[in-house]
């Protein structure tokens, strides 16, 4: 394959799975909907994140705290339930101190995928953020019943098994915040042969 380093199949994404995930023994499972599909493991290692790590994750975006809370605020409206706040920032000040009480609670895994359109693909595999409303066959949809109004009520962040990144800028950053760069593996995987070989060349003898 000739080496194009802005070629699609070349991007990369940040998948945590978190201390739930963990937790409820499903590392296999989470890791394997990754893999099947044909993204490449290039980076993976366990540690126990610290406060400082985390809350420098979720705020690496300078938006993070706007969008979040107004993602949260529609979706209790799209249910007809009145928001906790109607301040978005009111609303991720609360988010981001429970998030680095879940996150740090025990070790997670910080996994790097490389394919094409890892970042899309990432995302579609582990679904939308609350659980409730995640699709089925998703990661979050098959797997979790949590819920915003479960997760409020109880003054905790919404569990649900994993993190991955949401745009291909938020994964750039969050790549170098998690991982040195002598810790991510450029090699070939025989697979990608069938996945991007253009004329699929060394099938026949
Ligand atoms: P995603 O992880 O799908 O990219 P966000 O970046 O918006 O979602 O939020 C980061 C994490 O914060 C979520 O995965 C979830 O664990 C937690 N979280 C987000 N919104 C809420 C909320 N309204 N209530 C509780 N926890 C939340
Ligand atoms: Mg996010």
């Amino acid at each position: 394959m000739k080496s194009q380093p802005n070629h699609p199949k070349f991007e990369r994404t940040l998948v945590i799975i978190k201390p739930d995930g963990i937790q409820r023994t499903l590392i296999g499972e989470i890791i394997k909907r990754y893999e099947r599909i044909g993204l490449k493991l290039v980076g993976v290692k366990m540690l126990i994140p610290t406060a400082d790590l985390i809350e420098k994750h979720y705020t690496l975006d300078p938006e993070w705290r706007t969008k979040t809370g107004l993602k949260t605020i529609k979706s209790y409206v799209d249910k007809g339930l009145k928001p906790p706040h109607t301040d978005p920032l009111k609303i991720t000040a609360i988010i981001l101190k429970n998030l680095v009480n879940y996150m740090t609670k025990g070790p997670v895994i910080a996994i790097v995928w490389q394919g094409s359109h890892a970042v899309e693909i990432v995302r579609k595999i582990t679904g939308g953020t609350e659980p409730l409303t995640s699709a089925m066959g998703t990661i979050r949809g098959d797997f979790v019943i949590d819920s915003y109004k479960m997760s409020d009520t109880d003054g905790r962040a919404v569990r649900n098994l994993v993190h991955a990144s949401g745009s291909v800028k938020e994964a750039n950053d969050e790549i170098d915040h998690w991982f040195n760069k002598n810790e991510l593996f450029d090699y070939r995987h025989i697979s990608e042969a069938m996945l991007y070989d253009v004329d699929l060349d060394g099938i026949l003898k």
